[in-house]
């Protein structure tokens, strides 16, 4: 564990979110933008986000579409509508504060357990077990000897077996994850530059390829993720509400387009019948 605390000093990433002055709330934002977005694409809208919402009193005084229509093209836009419900429980349960503990975390809504552990352990120096992807299979390779477990009560007691104690925990957590990002990665780790090799009984075993998945990976066009995409993306343009049909004639198919349309309804991600708006 020295090793990779010492490795992270000089390998880790300079990332605005990890400087000292980063406040709670920052540090927030990034963990919901990073979970299903890559950091180079979070970089600007990060920024851009905090510049115009620099407080949850600031972001939870303004309309929820508001927040959705700034999530621009980070994906998965029901994150923006969770962050500013979040935004709202702050203000009226804590008092725009960004709570500290875990438990309180937890509560607000739309946080889960790794949102709630990573802001707990990164803005309040707390020590809890924070595991995401790369930790997960940085312990199975190191530990379990196979190239990456599922997430599970096995993976999450073996991320917990690796939980130092007291104030180098929220250190570990960085570092692990940092060591996941640009060493130890899913499908081109470079050992020869890792700092526990030596340790690691997936590299010692030669990298045992983990068992194929069963379910086909699922292309990009035509799925109805990039529908969804493309109907958010034409209302972002549009300086006005648009009628239902020509949104569902601006994609290729009209049926998957209205069926889209429908779910991000039901998900409070529009509003307005006809026509719609965000
Ligand atoms: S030796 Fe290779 S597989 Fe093992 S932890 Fe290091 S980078 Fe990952």
């Amino acid at each position: 564990m020295r090793r990779v605390l010492a490795w992270y000093e000089s390998a880790a990433r300079d990332l605005p979110w990890r400087q000292p002055d980063v406040s709670p709330w920052a540090i927030l934002v990034s963990e919901v933008m990073l979970q299903q977005t890559p950091v180079a694409r979070v970089l600007g809208p990060w920024t851009a986000w905090l510049e115009r919402w620099p407080t949850p009193a600031a972001l939870a005084a303004e309309p929820s579409a508001a927040a959705v229509a700034a999530w621009g093209r980070l994906g998965y836009p029901r994150r923006a509508l969770r962050l500013h419900q979040a935004a709202v429980a702050i203000v009226e349960r804590h008092g725009g504060d960004v709570p500290r503990t875990y438990e309180e975390l937890l509560a607000l809504p739309g946080l889960g357990d790794y949102t709630a552990a990573a802001v707990a352990s990164f803005a309040f120096g707390a020590r809890h077990v924070v595991v995401d992807t790369n930790v997960r299979r940085v312990v199975s390779r190191i530990d379990a000897g196979v190239a990456e477990l599922r997430p599970s009560a096995r993976s999450r007691r073996l991320a917990e077996s690796y939980l130092p104690s007291g104030s180098d925990a929220p250190g570990w957590a960085v570092a692990s994850m940092e060591l996941g990002a640009l060493v130890c990665t899913s499908r081109s780790p470079r050992c020869g530059a890792c700092p526990v090799a030596d340790l690691c009984v997936w590299n010692a075993a030669g990298r045992p390829a983990a068992a194929q998945s069963v379910r086909p990976s699922a292309g990009w066009n035509g799925t109805d993720r990039q529908c969804r995409g493309a109907l958010l993306q034409a209302l972002r343009d549009a300086d006005a509400p648009l009628p239902r049909s020509v949104l569902v004639q601006s994609w290729s198919d009209p049926g998957q387009a209205d069926r889209c349309l429908a779910t991000l309804e039901a998900e409070g991600l529009l509003h307005g019948k006809d026509p719609v708006t965000l």
